[in-house]
This record gives C-alpha cells, structure tokens and sequence, in this order.
C-alpha cells in the first residue's frame, strides 16, 4: 500500500512539466491539481506563466483537465478564462473524477500523466486509478484548512520516500 503514495516523478514546479519531455514520456494529456499546483491556494485566478503554461500545452496537442477537491466557485472561477475543462469537489483520492475525465480525454491510462502537490489526494489517487503520477513542491507552504491536516500524515510519509530530495518541501 505504502508505494501507492509514491509518485513516478518529483518536480519544482507545474512549469518544469515541458511538451518535447512529455511527448517522449508518451504522454497525451494531464490531469492537473489547482491549489497550490497551479497557483496559491488562495490566489483566484491564473497568473501569466499559468496561461502560457497551458497554451504550450494546447499547441502540442496535450489535452489538460483540472481535477480540484475544492468548491465549484473556486474551480470555475478559475477554470472557465483558461477554457479548460475541470471538475470540482472531486473526492480525490477516490478513482471517479481520473476515470470520468480519462474517458472524456479518450486517452489510454498510460498516456495521462497525474500532476499535484499532495501525496494523499494527488499522488495516491492517480496511482490508484493507474496514471503516471506527479508529486510538485507546493506553490506556498501555507494551506486550507481540510489540507493541514493531510500535511501532517504527508510528512510522515515522506520521510520514508527513498532517494528523494525534499529539502524544498521540509520546514
Ligand atoms: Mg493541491
């Protein structure tokens, strides 16, 4: 159970995620985490990098979906300017939202790739629902309420996590 909270691949930031690696990783479309993966949990809209980020993406022909545990206010109120499809209050980890939004991207589950800055919900639910899974360093190190308390179970796993570098996520 305890490699279902590893991820494939850690990276910085959302940024670090380019079309050429993803093309040769055979990756055709993302699932994206929204707070504090692709901004500040408490920032309502994208930034310019954000938008850039997703036109790049659009131009090559990788499809991307925001999946956010967090209300439908919150998600489409930063989702719709993007003209990104997203689903809100997803219950991640739970499979449901990776499997309804695999099916809409019409994509086999190893050409998706999971992106999120938390193991419990991000990284666990798209290794359950069988995705390449990415573990980002989260955009500010402060949280929502529900998301503190997972931190602190988070922790504690990554300490275990071997071969990983993750001064940037400690404290
Ligand atoms: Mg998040």
């Amino acid at each position: 159970m305890f490699s279902k909270f590893l991820p494939d691949e850690q990276i910085d930031q959302i940024f670090d995620l380019k079309p050429e690696k993803l093309k040769e990783l055979g990756i055709k479309g993302i699932i994206t985490d929204l707070d504090n993966t692709l901004v500040a949990w408490d920032v309502k809209d994208a930034t310019p990098d954000v938008i850039t980020w997703f036109k790049s993406m659009e131009e090559n022909d990788i499809k991307v979906t925001i999946i956010s545990n967090n209300n439908q206010e919150r998600v489409t109120v930063f989702s719709e300017p993007l003209g990104t499809p997203f689903v809100f209050s997803a219950k991640k980890p739970l499979s449901r939202a990776f499997k309804t939004v695999a099916k809409q991207m019409d994509l086999k589950k190893e050409e998706i790739l999971v992106v999120g800055d938390q193991l419990l919900t991000d990284v666990l639910g798209g290794n359950i629902a069988g995705f390449y899974t990415v573990l980002v360093v989260p955009v500010v190190q402060t949280d929502g309420k529900i998301t503190r308390i997972n931190r602190l179970i988070e922790r504690r796993i990554l300490k275990r996590m071997p071969n990983k570098d993750n001064r940037k996520r400690e404290e």
